[in-house]
């Protein structure tokens, strides 16, 4: 903050602010704002009757200011804001919602406003001990809920019907499905990267790209593989092994003080050298931990340096129309000298039934 001469931050319940207060707070109408300045002690502003969840150690180490329901909760913060000798820039939370940041900028004329998105994804995107065991039991847990699947068949069910076989799968091995049904395309289905599931029946012959995630005390998994039902065709095992070589690729350039660009490159020059660029149609892969998506974003234009103990997908992918996709996802951590991967789920061509 003191880099970017910001006096304080204030951060409505997302992501953000349950990393830097520890309470997981839901957005609502009501007003919450955890104000922190550069120095001194942060603040909660928040619905009075929301006191009662905060146990006596938060609210030791924060100091709460409760609002009544007929009180105006964002002139309490800019009083707040205001009251270490006058925040003069201030940096508000990314997924504050707007009729809060007009609110706040309303009472606060003379504030500079700029965005704290990258204040705290600075610290987010590298992750400690504690978040690393997490990310990597919430994807053990993904691996054992794709077995399950994988052991129970696929011939003959809708895509609706394995994604409802996904979600019980989930949450029989305790990942949370976090709403998220996951995407099931089976057949030409799979060319859609982000296909809706529907009633299509899977069939012997057809590849199934199924990816999906989960929370684990709020962090995530995401994983991807594609699967064959029955023997697969020559095109088919081509199109694999240069997926499964780019996903390869990009692993072995990931080290500390490479680019995020230079991953989705590695990756991207395999399948372009097969022939097959102009069917891998989205970045590579994007940072994971609190959030499913969160930085960094390994895509060209981003000339952010990796770090060691930042978390990424690998998921290159082919896409051909009205045949099938490809894709296969790992979740990669950053090394002193390299890389590891979070995934251990088998990421040779898995014929299934
Ligand atoms: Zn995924
Ligand atoms: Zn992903």
């Amino acid at each position: 903050m003191r880099q970017d001469g910001v006096d304080a931050l204030v951060v409505a319940p997302s992501a953000d602010f349950y990393y830097l207060s520890g309470y997981a707070a839901k957005p609502t109408e009501r007003f919450t704002g955890f104000v922190l300045p550069a120095e001194g002690r942060p603040s909660l502003v928040t619905p009075a009757f929301e006191l009662a969840r905060l146990g006596q150690e938060f609210q030791d180490a924060v100091a709460c200011r409760p609002w009544n329901e007929t009180d105006d909760p964002l002139r309490l913060a800019a009083a707040v804001l205001r009251s270490d000798g006058g925040a003069r820039r201030i940096g508000a939370g990314n997924q504050m919602w707007t009729e809060f940041l007009l609110g706040l900028q309303a009472r606060m004329p003379d504030a500079a406003w700029v965005a704290a998105g990258e204040i705290v994804s600075s610290l987010r995107m590298v992750k400690d001990v504690e978040e690393l065991r997490l990310l990597r039991e919430a994807q053990g847990l993904a691996e054992e809920a794709l077995r399950r699947l994988i052991a129970a068949g696929f011939e003959g069910k809708t895509e609706r019907a394995v994604a409802a076989a996904l979600m019980d799968a989930r949450r029989a091995v305790g990942l949370d499905p976090t709403g998220s049904a996951g995407i099931i395309g089976s057949g030409p289905n799979g060319a859609s990267p982000h296909h809706m599931n529907s009633d299509r029946i899977v069939r012997r012959g057809d590849a199934i790209v199924i990816d999906f995630g989960g929370g684990h005390h709020g962090y995530r998994a995401d994983i991807t593989r594609t699967l064959h039902v029955g023997p697969p065709s020559t095109e088919f095992r081509a199109v694999y092994e240069t997926v499964h070589a780019a996903n390869a690729a990009a692993f072995a350039a990931t080290r500390p003080g490479a680019t995020c660009e230079s991953i989705d490159q590695a990756g991207r020059d395999v399948i372009t050298k097969a022939g097959y660029g102009e069917y891998f149609i989205h970045r590579l892969g994007h940072g994971i931990g609190l959030e499913g998506h969160e930085p960094p974003y390994m895509i060209a234009g981003n000339r952010l340096a990796l770090s060691v103990d930042m978390t990424f997908t690998d998921e290159p992918g082919i896409y051909l129309p009205g045949k099938f996709g490809v894709r296969i996802e790992d979740v990669v951590r950053v090394t002193d000298d390299g890389a590891e991967r979070l995934t251990e789920f088998p990421r040779a061509i898995t014929i299934v039934e």
